[in-house]
């Protein structure tokens, strides 16, 4: 009851809205004389005037009647087309941020002109959605001569263009593309090294075509950006049979740090500590790691995340044990719980721990790092400061549209009115039955030359019927949903309202593609033309066209009369559809601008909705009605009851209700991420735009000190506490001036201890900067990080969906999945951002710059699978990407020669040589003074240490 009064309320307003709407269509129509008198070269003038209006500060609002009045008259004169006052509501719609249902045929494609125009004046851009690219391609040719007049800028996206075009389309006033276009190149955008990389111009305004199909249907799978990962199987593998060659020693098995004073040089390869789960190679285990991978030099920048392999093999070898840490179980390297003693089903270690040990195991290496970037299409368009959509069907799932989107759903009348008729459903008991009646009906009707629609729930039962009437030698077309067909599908669909056309086809096919009674003139023109030998672009072709047109008009003229007589276009549906949406969308195709049209849906009681839904209380009731009855020659009757339809839409309601909250719920999970990938692409945006990172940088050097020291520092019992390990941990980070023994434990006070760090930190990052040179260093940062940071997301990423999909398995103790996992990936993320700073830690203080052939292209980042960036798959073409490494050292290069890069030789530039920058290890002991820390980052002094 109550949900009914809203209902009224509603209504209600709508109808206030509509009121406001016709109001506006009349002062608009008032415009009408005065456009009439414009020449055709002064519409351009008109349109500037209103942009200058506009930019002045006048609100769209306030311009809206004299733009779409313009953009009208500006329609008739080049497109011969008049928008309707229906278009016109539409348009405000549209321009309002909400979705104009308007029917097919309406003429959705002119009414998104208006608000386009109007939302041009002050600049924006508008984004154009299109279902496929041959719409985008369509839809923006087709309106380019209105679009030219107002001296509005069109740009197209397709699949696989060259990046330049890209650019070029998203430069324009209004972008025409597909969904999946639009997000890949958000995706690819965040993935640039440098702004030249960047398409996108912000997220205005968007109208999407087709609305529930690419917000409700497409929205179930996200867009993912994957890239084909190096051979880190073989590095694993490699790593794997080094680690156990190597000579370990227990961090508790040490000698006292007398004796290890006086053993000098340490004649183990690698420590490692139960405790904090750490490794730290001896300069000899990085010898023998060098020799046995036949490298110089591990650190080296182009050896990539070679160092981060190394340590964890080391670990999966010393630290991790089967049956203890982890199970094998048919070939999978499953995480045992320490406290429980579970297996912890579809977790991994982070950082490439798991596929180490799994090399360690010899079972297959899970590679890393599929997913290089991801996101729904919900929270791409989520993103847009106004979003609005069109299409034939949107009213059932107009609660959807509001949860989720908060678009509201406005009915638009139609311009002429509806005679299409539809008729009752007939309902048979078995499919058999449906069949023969489907088919008798279509090919009765095919004779007589009436066109045909037959839709059908899937591929297969198109092809099923395929067969069939090939049996019969009944002429025919085929359509299904193959993205590759796009091009032909539209030609098919424009052909299918000639008489004696017969279209199977599944349900989605040919959206947006008008079907008109007796053809499409310029179609069938084209069509013609091609026989001729003249294509689109020669010389001849307009000629030709204006030539061979009044013809095809007349004939297809006389066809539209001939297929009215016969009751127009027939809507033959097979089977329902879970969504009544779908049907309604099928049943639109007939019946379009006032033409006759007829319409009927096919059910059997062996269907699978009918089935899953309704199946015994159906197969009653048709019994009750008497469907066993044949007629003479023994063929199934039909049998024609609303109560069974009533029946059927409830299931299709009730599945419809369901598939929202199964998208709602991918939704959630999907917003974890979702703030997730707002923090990181806001980090990426400012450092692409050139952000001084010094500053922020120096805040989380403090809080990597503050996390170590309290970590070595954590328990309640002093005697615990491990300062030599906490500054060999640092001394991977940098070397401080001074060693653990100024800090003895009784009087230690941790925050005493951080401040010395961090305050040691920054003068050991000044000297960096001294030596490098101020600019080189602002440029170091930003791209050491950005590559730290783009590693490391996509780990995250890994994490973040192993997470997910183990994370119903912990349905246990009535805990809600979605908030474990929330819980859970906020953690991951924390471990994340520390992660970050703590490699951007370890590497500005190590990295080295100098000059050498710019052979490698390679990053220098610390996991990096920089190559994979290359590799990426999605459907579409993307910008190289250059290493940022590459764009770093041009930055350099712009500004004056820093310190760092001075060595350059006279011609290196001319043969398009690149300073190159690497990382130094270590232990670069040949530099280090007697009285210098240790390199090992003992903290003492190097003649006290190693050097002893
Ligand atoms: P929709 O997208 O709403 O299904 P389209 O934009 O494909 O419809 O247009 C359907 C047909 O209607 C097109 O052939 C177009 O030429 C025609 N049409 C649309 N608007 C007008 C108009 N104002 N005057 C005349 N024809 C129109
Ligand atoms: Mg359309």
């Amino acid at each position: 009851m109550a949900h009914k009064l809203l209902d009224k309320a509603l209504r209600m307003g709508e109808a206030r809205q509509f009121k406001e709407f016709e109001k506006r269509v009349v002062r608009i129509n008032a415009f009408e004389p005065e456009m009439e008198l414009l020449e055709d070269g002064e519409f351009l003038v008109e349109a500037n005037e209103l942009r200058e209006r506009a930019r002045g500060g006048e609100s769209l609002e306030d311009l809206l009647e004299e733009a779409f009045a313009l953009c009208r008259e500006a329609c008739r004169r080049t497109l011969k087309m008049r928008h309707f006052d229906v278009q016109l509501i539409g348009g405000m719609v549209l321009h309002n941020g909400d979705i104009a249902e308007m029917r097919t045929g309406e003429g959705k494609t002119l009414a998104a002109t208006l608000p386009v125009f109007l939302n041009s004046l002050g600049g924006d851009s508008v984004h154009l959605v299109t279902v496929n690219d041959y719409l985008a391609r369509r839809d923006a040719d087709w309106m380019l001569p209105l679009y030219e007049a107002l001296g509005i800028t069109v740009g197209v996206l397709q699949n696989m263009q060259s990046f330049e075009d890209k650019q070029v389309a998203y430069s324009a006033d209004v972008t025409y593309g597909t969904n999946a276009e639009f997000g890949f190149d958000y995706l690819r955008d965040n993935m640039a090294t440098s702004l030249d990389e960047v398409v996108q111009r912000g997220h205005t305004f968007g109208i999407i075509d087709e609305v529930d199909n690419i917000l409700i249907d497409e929205a179930r799978t996200p867009l993912i950006i994957s890239g084909a990962p190096e051979e880190a199987g073989d590095w694993y593998g490699k790593f794997a049979r080094l680690a156990p060659t190597l000579k370990s020693l227990e961090k508790s098995q040490q000698e006292t740090k007398a004796e290890k004073a006086a053993a000098g040089k340490p004649d183990y390869d690698y420590e490692y500590d139960h405790k904090h789960k750490t490794v730290a190679p001896t300069e000899l285990g990085i010898e023998k790691a060098e020799k046995f991978l036949g490298i110089e030099n591990l650190y080296l920048a182009e050896h990539g995340n070679l160092v981060n392999h190394f340590s964890q093999a080391l670990k999966a070898e010393s630290l991790y044990k089967q049956d203890k840490d982890y199970a094998v179980i048919d070939g999978e390297v499953k995480i045992i719980d320490e406290f429980t003693g579970r297996i912890l089903e579809g977790r991994r270690w982070s950082e490439g721990l798991h596929q180490a040990v799994e090399a360690k195991e010899g079972v297959a290496v899970l590679e890393e790092n599929q997913t290089l970037a991801t996101i729904t299409l919900q929270n791409y368009f989520r993103m847009y400061d106004k979003l609005a959509g069109m299409t034939g069907t949107a009213l059932t799932e107009a609660n959807e549209f509001q949860k989720t989107y908060k678009l509201g759903v406005v009915e638009v009348p139609t311009n002429a009115d509806m005679i299409r008729n539809d008729y009752q459903d007939q309902i048979y008991k078995t499919k058999d039955g449906k069949w023969a009646a489907v088919i008798e009906d279509i090919t009765e009707r095919h004779e007589r030359g009436q066109p045909i629609l037959v839709g059908t729930v899937s591929v297969e039962v198109s092809e099923m019927l395929d067969e069939q009437l090939k049996k019969k030698g009944v002429k025919h077309v085929i359509l299904n949903a193959k993205p590759e067909h796009a091009q032909r599908e539209g030609e098919t669909v424009a052909e299918a309202g000639r008489s004696g056309a017969l279209t199977i086809a599944t349900n989605m096919a040919g959206r947006g593609v008008d079907i008109m009674l007796g053809g499409n003139p310029e179609h069938l023109a084209k069509v013609e033309l091609r026989k001729l030998g003249v294509e689109p672009g020669d010389e001849s072709y307009k000629e030709t066209l204006d030539e061979v047109l009044p013809a095809i008009e007349k004939q297809v003229e006389a066809d539209h009369d001939k297929v009215c007589d016969l009751g127009g276009l027939y809507i033959c549906g097979t089977e329902r559809h879970e969504a009544r949406r779908i049907d309604n969308q099928l049943r639109g195709r007939s019946g379009r601008q006032g033409d006759p049209g007829e319409s009927r849906f096919y059910l059997s009681a062996e269907d699978d909705l009918v089935r899953l839904f309704s199946g015994e209380r159906m197969y009653k009731m048709l019994d009750r009605f008497g469907s066993t009855l044949t007629d003479d020659e023994g063929r199934e009757l039909p049998i024609e009851a609303k109560m069974i339809t009533k029946r059927v839409e409830g299931a299709q309601k009730w599945v419809e209700e369901q598939n929202f909250l199964i998208r709602k719920r991918v939704l959630e999970y999907d917003d974890v991420l979702n703030k997730q990938r707002e923090v990181i692409y806001k980090y990426r945006n400012e450092i692409l735009e050139g952000r001084d990172m010094s500053g922020p940088v120096k805040d989380e050097l403090q809080g990597v000190f503050e996390r170590l020291v309290n970590e070595y520092t954590a328990s309640e019992i002093i005697e615990e506490w491990d300062i030599d390990e906490l500054f060999i941990q640092i001394g991977l980070i940098f070397t401080p001036n001074f060693g653990a023994d100024e800090f003895p434990l009784e009087s230690l006070v941790r925050e005493e201890l951080v401040e010395r760090l961090y305050e040691d930190s920054l003068r050991a990052y000044d000297e960096r900067e001294a030596e490098l040179g101020q600019e080189l260093m602002r440029n170091l940062e930003r791209v050491v990080l950005l590559q730290i940071i783009d590693n490391r997301w996509r780990e995250h990423l890994l994490d973040m969906d192993y997470l997910r999909e183990g994370i119903h398995l912990r349905g246990f103790a009535q805990k809600d999945p979605l908030v474990e996992y929330k819980n859970e990936g906020y953690n991951l993320f924390g471990e994340l951002m520390n992660s970050i700073w703590e490699d951007f830690g370890r590497y500005i203080f190590h990295v080295e710059v100098e000059v050498a052939p710019a052979e490698v292209e390679r990053g220098f980042a610390p996991s990096s699978n920089s190559s994979s960036t290359r590799n990426v798959n999605y459907s579409g073409g993307g910008p190289k990407q250059p290493s940022a490494l590459r764009n770093a050292a041009a930055e350099a290069e712009a500004g004056a020669a820093p310190a760092g890069v001075a060595e350059m030789e006279p011609g290196d530039e001319e043969v398009g040589m690149l300073p190159e920058v690497e990382t130094r290890r270590v232990d670069d002991r040949d530099k280090i003074g007697r009285n210098d820390p240790c390199w090992c980052g003992s903290g003492k002094k190097f003649k006290k240490c190693h050097g002893g």
